[in-house]
């Protein structure tokens, strides 16, 4: 099955994972959707840099996921959907007594309804083409907890399970659901919280990456956006055409612990 000319919607891809999966896809020959809830110039500037580049057709339709209606409306006004890839995502931290209701309503609603919707809107595009992938960008966090990110790690393992359920309900048909399990990957979400570690714990940044952030990564490595392309589109491919409703983690080790 060849990848070429097919469509993928990416959510949240304008910045770090999306975009390297993007990045990858239009790389592949695939026509690609870039979404984000933002509509400024230099949005658009990314979908024509990228299509101009991989001679491939690169739209960018805003959509502010965090409305149910907005994300079956992403999938709508693409028109088409041969790969749905959930990736948008927002991050808090804070112990569940003093968790803000509001932080935990835009977690839930972002990080996991959102792909619900999505995927919703986006099954019947697939059966009709004869074919589809849906891959979820959950994180070791879908499969594994830390202190202070109640929400976060509620919906990354609901987000999981809800993976399982798409793909026995697409079993007997072309067309599979996974997850893939991020450990920690240096983007824009990730960067910001450098100079608050360096600063709380009194290390410089290179022990502060190893000593805090990447405790939990044996490999001491990050994961990059380039390696969850290549993932995802792996998944595309006709290799991965038995492989359903399962979780692939890319995190350095973390989940073998
Ligand atoms: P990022 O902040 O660089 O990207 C997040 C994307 O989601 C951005 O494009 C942002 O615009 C978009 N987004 C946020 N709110 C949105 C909304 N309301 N509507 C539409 N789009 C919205 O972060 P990232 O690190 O690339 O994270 C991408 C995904 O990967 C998230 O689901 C995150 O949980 C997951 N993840 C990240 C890491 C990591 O270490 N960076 C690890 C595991 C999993």
């Amino acid at each position: 099955m060849t990848l070429q000319g097919k469509t993928a919607i990416v959510t949240g891809s304008n910045s770090g994972i999306g975009l390297g999966i993007a990045r990858s896809f239009a790389a592949g020959g695939l026509n690609v959707v870039l979404n984000s809830y933002s509509d400024t110039e230099e949005d658009h500037a990314l979908a024509a840099d990228l299509a101009k580049e991989h001679g491939v057709e690169v739209r960018y339709i805003q959509a502010d996921l965090s409305s149910g209606e907005a994300a079956r409306g992403l999938v709508e006004s693409a028109g088409r959907c041969d790969i749905l890839v959930n990736n948008a995502g927002i991050q808090h931290v804070a112990p569940v007594e003093n968790f803000p209701a509001g932080k935990w309503d835009a977690i839930i609603a972002i990080n996991l309804s959102s792909a619900f919707h999505t995927t919703a809107a986006a099954l019947p595009m697939m059966r009709a083409a004869g074919w589809g992938r849906v891959i979820n960008i959950a994180s070791a966090h879908g499969l594994r907890a830390s202190p202070y990110k109640s929400a976060y790690v509620a919906a990354k393992h609901g987000i999981v399970g809800m993976t399982k359920v798409v793909a026995l309900e697409t079993a007997e048909e072309p067309i599979t659901a996974n997850a893939i399990c991020p450990g920690y990957v240096l983007t824009p979400l990730v960067e910001s919280q450098i100079p608050d570690t360096m600063k709380e714990y009194g290390m410089d940044r290179d022990t502060a990456i190893r000593e805090v952030l990447l405790k939990r990564q044996p490999s001491k490595e990050f994961a990059t956006t380039d390696q969850l392309g290549g993932t995802a589109l792996f998944l595309c491919s006709d290799h991965a055409a038995q492989i359903t409703g399962t979780t692939i983690s890319v995190d350095g080790g973390w989940t073998a612990v």
